[in-house]
């Protein structure tokens, strides 16, 4: 086998076939390894599946010395070590879930220089006793993975990974590689600033994933829907984001009912519990992980055929990751969006009453309303979403729902009228459901205690159906004239956009597709 710097002065794609048993380079890792080799810093932006590994893995042995790899997950660390291994090469992860022996042998190879590669979390690295472990070694490159969880903006922030920015200072130097499938510029900006690199170059791949057929559909009957998106994979392995960890509880019930291997997945539970779904996750069998966002990073399984969002995440960038775990392999692999006017208007809600600075809220509020364009959009939705990232496709993807089908659309002007009519005269304090019935001229005990029965708005959108004005709740929500009142989920206007609706001045086009696809799979929601 050799020692540590065996492959010092191999050329790396030698490395590459030899080692590792690629042909060639692909992508970006060529340009990433030669940087690298060069002892420069660097910023690499990869979608997941691209092969970022190779980028810091490859110098990591070509250059003299250890390479260091900080990542912030125990069990990514672990499946890259066995991965290695395997290749013949001799790496190891220094983590708090050691045992005692484990990390014994661990310091020893360590000392001895015999290690080629070590994993490290951020906290553990940045203790005194490791940091003077490693300052004593030669080290080659070092390489921080999952690099956006520095930023405070991201939906994966470890406050842990702030600290990574006196890396120069322990390690003068040493050329380092940060790594991220998170494409935001401003992401992007925050990382090189973080790490105190300002003149890194950033090597920046397609996000655009081929394989992954985007869909996105108005909640009507989610079980349902739900049902029929999994049917389609049944005998694979899928993942569906809730929520809340209750909901994923209560999803993999209905769903082990169903007769699908289900099973939840959120941080309430135990280590051992999440190490057994894990476990069961990557063993290959079939099975349906139900899960909140914290079943994410280093899920590393290639052949996820579907990924389901029974609740809109919070941003593009999170909707991008999460359908990312799909087709890793590949393969053509579904992902289905379920949406509804609530979730936007809660989502909306509490982020306007957090406690968040107010420059912190707009670049969160920016990124929600991309999200909700995104739910809405009747253009290709592939491109629609990678234009979140400032990346053009040239053509529209041409297997997304809205490139297989276009969204019909109709005049909704008047019906939008009628809508926000009913929500200003029934005084901007009641849900949906009370002002479709109002609408629907729906007799109640609480639109007769309230005297709506005896109001101009009662009645006059009797032609249309509940589920029609739920979409056009929905949409109106969507645009922005409709939002959440107060924490009951009352509804109020946005006087800025709904005021020209109510005027006559602004035409409303509303999608029909989603309306009827509400009626078409009964309406009646969980
Ligand atoms: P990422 O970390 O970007 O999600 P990985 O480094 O885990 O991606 O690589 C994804 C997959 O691509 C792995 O299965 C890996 O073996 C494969 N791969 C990486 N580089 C190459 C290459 N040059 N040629 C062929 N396959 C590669
Ligand atoms: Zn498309």
């Amino acid at each position: 086998v050799g020692g540590r710097d065996r492959f010092v002065g191999a050329e790396p794609i030698d490395v590459l076939k030899t080692v590792f048993g690629f042909p060639a380079f692909r992508g970006l890792q060529g340009d990433a390894v030669a940087r690298v080799m060069a002892g420069a810093d660097t910023l690499v932006l990869m979608p997941t599946g691209g092969g970022k590994s190779v980028c810091y893995q490859i110098p990591a042995l070509c250059r003299r010395g250890m390479g260091l790899v900080v990542s912030p997950l125990i069990a990514l660390m672990d499946d890259q070590v066995a991965a290695l291994r395997q290749l013949g090469v001799n790496a190891a992860a220094l983590h708090s879930e050691l045992s005692e022996d484990e990390a014994f042998r661990i310091r020893a190879d360590l000392a001895d220089g015999r290690l080629d590669i070590l994993y490290v979390s951020p906290e553990r690295l940045l203790s005194s006793g490791t940091l003077d472990r490693l300052t004593r070694q030669s080290i080659s490159v070092i390489a921080i993975d999952e690099a956006h969880c520095i930023s405070a903006w991201g939906h994966e922030f470890r406050p842990e990974y702030r600290a990574l920015e006196s890396l120069p200072r322990n390690f003068p130097g040493v050329p380092r590689i940060a790594l991220t499938a998170t494409a935001d510029p401003r992401t992007r900006d925050d990382i090189l600033a973080a790490l105190a690199m300002p003149h890194a170059e950033v090597l920046s791949a397609s996000f655009h994933r081929p394989n992954l057929i985007i869909s996105a559909r108005p909640k009507g009957g989610e079980t349902k829907q739900l049902i029929a998106a999994l049917d389609r994979r049944r005998g694979d392995a899928s993942i569906v984001y809730c929520g809340s960890r209750a909901r994923t509880e209560r999803t993999a019930a209905t769903l082990r009912d169903k007769g699908f291997p289900a099973c939840a997945y959120h941080a309430g539970l135990s280590p051992q519990e999440k190490r057994a779904a894990l476990h069961r996750f990557r063993s290959g069998e079939p099975i349906v992980m139900v899960a909140t966002i914290a079943f994410g990073m280093g899920i590393d399984r290639p052949d996820v055929r579907a990924v389901v969002h029974l609740d809109m995440p919070s941003s593009a960038e999170a909707y991008y990751q999460q359908i990312g775990r799909a087709g890793r392999d590949g393969l053509p692999s579904d992902t289905l969006l379920l949406y509804g006017g609530e979730d936007m208007t809660r989502a909306r809600y509490w982020l306007d009453q957090s406690a968040a600075p107010e420059s912190e809220k707009r670049v969160m509020r920016g990124r929600l309303e991309a999200m909700i364009a995104l739910t809405e959009t009747t253009s290709c939705r592939t491109r629609a979403l990678l234009a979140c990232f400032g990346e053009v496709l040239p053509e529209p993807c041409g297997h997304c729902d809205n490139c297989r089908s276009p969204a019909p659309t109709f005049d909704g002007t008047e019906a939008a009228r009628k809508l926000l009519s009913a929500v200003y005269r029934t005084g901007q304090r009641f849900g949906a459901l009370h002002v479709i019935s109002v609408l629907r001229g729906k007799p109640s005990d609480s639109a007769s205690r309230n005297g709506h029965d005896k109001l101009s708005v009662w009645g006059i959108g009797k032609d249309g159906s509940e589920t029609f004005w739920r979409g056009v709740v929905r949409q109106l929500i969507a645009r922005g004239a409709l939002r959440m009142g107060d924490e009951h989920g009352g509804l109020a206007l946005n006087d800025e956009v709904a005021r020209p609706i109510l005027r006559g001045d602004e035409p409303v086009m509303l999608r029909e597709d989603a309306i009827e696809a509400e009626t078409a799979s009964g309406r009646k929601g969980e």
